[in-house]
This record gives structure tokens, sequence and C-alpha cells, in this order.
């Protein structure tokens, strides 16, 4: 049986990922140190012999004793309210996480696959991304800490390809979501459904005319597995180019939720980005892949993952608490 590792089991794609790798036959060996992940993602297949589960920040040396044929590092905080919260561990996941798993990739002669974002292009000049594009990012802005350690893992990766000949992928992942996500993660999705549920008005940041394009998890994890068994190691999008406004997109969610919320109006986050497109031309030429799931289909899946939360779930909506994770 073939073995993977993939690190951020826990957290929302994590998960999914391991389900994927179970149903194919593979040996998953999971790794989080559930910093935004829940150990009740993967719950579910805890008793599964061909499963097994690694408490650990991969931040620090990690050491597995069985031989690896596939890691995907997907551990890293990936809303932009956890990672301004987490700052650090944002950059140390990208950067120190992402050498520790690529030496180990090196020790087991495994291929390894790094979780990128559609973030490394920055607030785009460009429309909609293509993998040409090198980006525009504020480095030093409080959302450089989640797109330079990307950018940093995007360069150490392709290095360890050139140099120690690696077998390394590169997935560029645009607005990913589905069940799983956290309620109070504070991304778009669990923020308005959580809204809508709770029976609260919608926050809308800026004026809502910024756009995002959103891509159903089972896509996603399609589109990922089929490139981790591609022979390409440049980056390569994933996403759904279905572009909507914010504004739009909570319309949607009050009329599928059948609610009577109204919206109200917040300061738009600095450096949010004002449009984002996953232009999927290379994704779909290379690995014969696109998105199946529709909006709507995707949006009353989740939707109905997020109604059968229990209450205590849905009004513990304040943020996660990181405290035990921050090293004072
Ligand atoms: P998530 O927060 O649900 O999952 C991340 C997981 O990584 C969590 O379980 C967390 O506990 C774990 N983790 C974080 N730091 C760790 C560490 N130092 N050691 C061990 N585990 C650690 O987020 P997600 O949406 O599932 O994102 C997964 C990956 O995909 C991330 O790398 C993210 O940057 C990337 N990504 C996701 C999206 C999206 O739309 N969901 C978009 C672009 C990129
Ligand atoms: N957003 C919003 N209201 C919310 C949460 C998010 O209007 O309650 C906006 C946010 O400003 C951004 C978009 O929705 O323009 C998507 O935000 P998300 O946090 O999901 O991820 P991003 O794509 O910015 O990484």
């Amino acid at each position: 049986m073939e073995k993977v590792l993939i690190t951020g089991a826990a957290g929302f794609l994590g998960s999914h990922l391991c389900d994927k790798f179970i149903n194919e036959g593979f040996h998953v060996i999971g790794m989080d140190n559930f910093i935004t992940g829940d150990i009740k993602n993967i719950s579910h297949l805890l008793d599964n012999p061909n499963f097994k589960f690694i408490e650990h920040d991969v931040t620090e040396f990690i050491k597995i004793d069985e031989d690896l044929d596939y890691i995907l590092h997907f551990a890293s905080p990936a809303s932009p309210i956890d990672y301004l919260k987490i700052p650090i561990q944002t950059l140390k996941v990208g950067s120190l996480g992402t050498h520790n798993l690529l030496g180990l990739a090196k020790a087991k002669n495994a291929r390894i696959l790094i979780a990128s974002t559609s973030e490394v292009y920055g607030d785009p000049l460009v429309h909609p991304q293509t993998e040409e594009y090198y980006g525009n990012v504020n480095t030093i802005g409080p959302r450089g800490v989640y797109d330079e350690a990307k950018r940093f893992q995007e360069s150490i990766t392709m290095a360890y390809h050139r140099f120690h000949g690696l077998e390394t992928r590169i997935v560029r992942i645009f607005n990913t979501y589905g069940p799983r996500m956290r309620l109070n993660d504070g991304r778009v999705i669990p923020a308005f459904m959580g809204q809508a549920l709770r029976g609260e008005d919608l926050t809308i940041f800026g004026d809502g005319l910024q756009t995002r394009s959103f891509c159903y998890v089972t896509d996603q994890v399609d589109g990922i597995y089929s490139l981790l068994f591609s022979d390409y190691s440049n980056p390569v999008n994933i996403g759904n180019p279905h572009e909507i406004t914010i504004k739009d997109f909570a319309e949607e969610i009050i009329k599928l939720t059948g609610t009577n919320q109204k919206l109200v109006y917040k300061e738009l986050p600095k450096d949010d980005p004002l449009q984002r497109q996953p232009d999927i031309s290379l994704a779909k030429k290379l690995l014969n892949w696109e998105p199946k799931v529709g909006r709507q289909e995707g949006m009353l899946k989740t939707f109905n993952y997020f109604k059968d939360l229990t209450e205590e779930e849905l009004y513990k909506s304040e943020h996660k608490d990181f405290s035990k994770h921050i090293r004072k």
C-alpha cells in the first residue's frame, strides 16, 4: 500500500484530502497541531486501520519511521482573521514548516505537493490571474505574513526541485468552500452562513463590490489529486472561475437560507484584494480538469452542513482562542 503524509489533516481541506486518499486505497498519516483545525473533522477516520494520526507542530523537526511515497503539505492558517491573530505561526509554518517537510521528502525520496494560494498574486493588477503573473503583494501589510510565507514556500520548493532533483508539485488554491469549514474562522462563507442561521444581519466589508470566485471542495480535491499524479512541477491554479461580487453573493445566501436579513456595511480590511478570478486554462490542458459543482449546488450542501450544527456550536461564534499555541 502506498503511504501519504498529509499535514493540516484536521483542517478543512486536509480532512477532505485524507478522505480522498483513504478512498483511493492509500495508507494515510495525518498530522496537525489543531491550531485552527478540529479533531471532529477526522474523528470518522480514527479507527480506520489505513489511517494514523500524529499530533505535531510541523515547524518542529518531523520524525516519521515508516517509508513515505507522497507528502501533501496543507498545514497553515488560511483565513485572513486567523492569520492576523497568529502572524508569527503563519510565517513559521509556511517557511520553517515547509523546510522541514521538504527535508523529510528528500530523506524518504517522496514526491511532495505544497498548498500555495491565489494570495501570491496579492491585490492583482492582471485579471483573471494566470500562473505567469508575478503578483502585487504588500510585503509589510497585515496580509503579508500569509502571502510572503506562501511566496517563500514556492521559492524553497522550486529550489529543492532544481538543486536536489526532488519531485515537487505546487497548487495555487483559489477560495474553496464546503462542509467542515470552521463556523467562526472569519472567512466569508461561514461568516454569512452563521449570521443567516443566527438571524443576524450579514456584514459586508467595504462596498461589497470586491469579487471572489468560489470553488466547491470536491472539485478542489480532484484537481489537487490530478496535479499530484501529473509530471508538472511549476505552480498550477485550481479554482472555479465563476466570479461574483461579495454583495451579490450575500444576496444569494439570503435567498438560499430563506432568511430575511439585511446587509450591514463595515470597513474593508487593509489590502483586501479587489478582484480575484483564476485563469484555469493550464489545469484544463495539463490535467483535463475543470470544476463540476455549480455555486447553487455547492452552497446548498454547505448550508445543510452548517444547519446541522448544534445550537451550542452555532452560538459559540466568538473567534477561536489561540492562547495555548502562543508562546509569550
Ligand atoms: P484550515 O485552517 O481549516 O486548516 C489548516 C490546518 O493546518 C488546521 O487543521 C491547523 O490546525 C493546521 N496547522 C496550522 N499550523 C500548523 C502547524 N504548525 N503544525 C501542524 N498543523 C498546523 O485551512 P484550510 O482552508 O483547510 O487550508 C489548508 C491549506 O490550503 C492551507 O495551507 C491554506 O493556505 C491553503 N489554501 C486554502 C484555501 C481555501 O480557500 N480553503 C485557499 C488557498 C490556500
Ligand atoms: N468579507 C465580507 N464580510 C465578512 C467576511 C468577509 O464582506 O463577514 C469579504 C472580505 O472582505 C473579502 C471577501 O469577503 O473581500 C472574502 O473574504 P475571505 O475572508 O473569505 O477570504 P479572502 O478571499 O479575502 O482571502
